[in-house]
């Protein structure tokens, strides 16, 4: 853990934490109205896979692959974005954002960076989404 971190700080609402282990949280964001939009992090404070270790390396793969199949059984989407950027919170974390068929097409893309984050998606719909997701998880740790 590092001060001053966002991500080490910042405990995940039980609500929103959709799977944990003892590597790799992942919380859905509470930015946009996006369902289904999740951010895998490491445990560890790390800014990138430069710094991984071994074990968080050989399992990141599966995790995410994971995440992606628990997101298209979830999400009626085209397209799973992922991608990490680390500069606002320099503590390794992805955007995984489902890109469904009645996204508008500004927002398609790289235009998703323009996103609007507000308003955020209703609590009850994260939450029941973020169920939703836990159950289509083949393995369903959370420690
Ligand atoms: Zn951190």
């Amino acid at each position: 853990m590092t001060d001053g971190c966002a991500i080490c700080s910042r405990a995940i609402p039980p609500a929103k934490l959709v799977y944990q282990d003892e590597l790799w949280s992942v919380r859905h964001s509470d930015e946009t109205n996006i369902l289904g939009y999740l951010i895998l992090q490491s445990r560890r404070h790390i800014l990138d896979l430069s710094e991984a270790t071994e074990e968080e390396a050989s399992s990141y793969g599966s995790v995410l692959c994971e995440l992606m199949s628990s997101i298209r059984k979830t999400i009626d989407c085209e397209r799973i974005y992922t991608f990490s950027l680390a500069e606002m919170v320099p503590h390794f974390h992805v955007h995984l954002i489902p890109r469904t068929g009645y996204m508008p097409r500004i927002f398609r893309g790289r235009g998703v960076m323009s996103y609007p984050l507000q308003p955020v998606a209703d609590p009850h719909l994260v939450e029941s989404t973020c169920d939703r997701l836990r159950r289509q998880l083949r393995f369903q740790e959370i420690r």
